[in-house]
């Protein structure tokens, strides 16, 4: 048996005939740039999300630096976020001016450790930005009241997280609204994917929505008149209208992750080798990764593949570990949990067409492996 980490075709022939009228309207009507497919988009997620307004971007890495942006925050300004996420999320900080504050992870959730956050705030700390790594949202009541005591906007990096809900004292509600701003990416093999590069980014502040709109387009006020520099960071109207039909179907993707993530941890319960991923009573993950640990990480990456299945590693270098941070000075030691995880995490095969035999499949295999 082959099976693949996404499968992005299997999907698409589930939606072929709408996505294809969806692209030949925007060509029709020459909506190449926002327009009314993607306006009609950013309504549908900002409803979705039950936020007041959403703007859409170029990508996900575009709107977190948009993010900062809008909230004035760069030129030297620091910005606290996880030692473990995509790069992205760093780039992003450095890319609006700021300097990036790294925070180690929790060893349940792999979320920033927000018992760790405070002893890294300094007068130049503006914000904080959790990532809801792997679709498993970060600590929100916590972080929520950390930035509140210290007066730091957040911004909520959801790029792996549509649709994700957190419950604080039982009221149960979607991330995104927790922080001052949440950024999303559409990148294809994300929750809801585009077919190139999209992002997006909510809030329910009209005046931070009005800058965010303004920074992704030029800082334009009208046509030809700009109120400051900003960028050139808008969503395709090809993308909006793909976006448009996929959301439709997110709730019920979102349904089939889960229960995919079930299946496998019901089938690896048994199994003493692999950490499985644990989810408490105050999330609803939406599985953008499935991630178990090993110490024999490497040794079972390999048997898997060479038994039909691919699999993945997120991240495989922590993020103050790269080349690119080595002038921040850390040494592996500053961050231990996410320096010992990024040799043992792996990520199994999910994504909502998966079926219970390739499931079964790929437990067999890491029992027949352990064995
Ligand atoms: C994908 C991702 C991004 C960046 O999104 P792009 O649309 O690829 O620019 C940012 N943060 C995290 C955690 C991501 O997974």
């Amino acid at each position: 048996m082959k099976i693949p980490f996404v499968d992005l075709k299997a999907q698409y022939k589930t939606i072929k005939t709408e996505v294809d009228k969806a692209i030949q309207s925007v060509i029709t009507d020459t909506a190449f740039i926002n327009g009314k497919y993607v306006n009609e988009f950013e309504n549908n997620f900002a409803s979705a999300l039950n936020i007041n307004h959403c703007i859409g971007v170029g990508n996900g890495t575009d709107a977190i630096t948009i993010a900062l942006k809008s909230l004035n925050i760069g030129n030297n300004d620091e910005v606290i976020t996880a030692a473990n996420s995509f790069f992205a999320t760093s780039e992003a900080i450095t890319n609006a001016g700021a300097k990036v504050v790294f925070v180690d992870c929790l060893p349940e959730t792999y979320t920033i450790d927000y018992s760790k956050i405070e002893e890294k705030i300094t007068n130049n700390t503006k914000a904080i930005i959790p990532v809801h790594l792997y679709g498993y949202p970060a600590e929100m009541d916590k972080i929520c009241e950390i930035a509140k005591k210290h007066n730091l906007f957040i911004v909520e990096d959801s790029a792996q997280a549509h649709l994700v809900e957190f419950n604080i004292n039982g009221k149960w509600k979607k991330i995104g609204s927790y922080g001052d701003i949440a950024t999303f990416s559409f990148y294809p093999g994300k929750n809801l994917g585009a077919y190139g590069d999209a992002g997006a980014l909510v809030t329910n502040d009209e005046e931070i929505a009005r800058k965010i709109r303004m920074y992704a387009n030029h800082g334009r006020i009208s046509k030809y008149d700009h109120e400051f520099e900003g960028f050139n960071s808008r969503m395709d109207g090809i993308q909006g209208a793909i976006l448009n039909v996929k959301l439709k179907y997110l709730n019920e993707w979102t349904g089939k992750r889960q229960n995919a993530a079930k299946k496998y941890s019901e089938l690896l319960s048994n199994v003493k080798d692999v950490v499985l991923p644990v989810w408490n009573g105050n999330a609803k993950p939406v599985f953008h990764l499935y991630v178990i640990r090993s110490s024999k990480r490497d040794e079972l990456k390999q048997f898997l593949i060479d038994n039909g299945i691919s699999c993945g590693i997120h991240y495989p270098i922590t993020l103050p570990n790269l080349t690119a941070y080595k002038h921040l000075g850390h040494i592996p030691e500053d961050f231990p949990l996410s320096t010992k995880y990024q040799d043992e995490i792996l990520s199994l095969p999910i994504f909502p067409e998966i079926t219970d035999e390739q499931i079964q499949y790929v437990c067999d295999t890491i029992k027949e492996f352990f064995k």
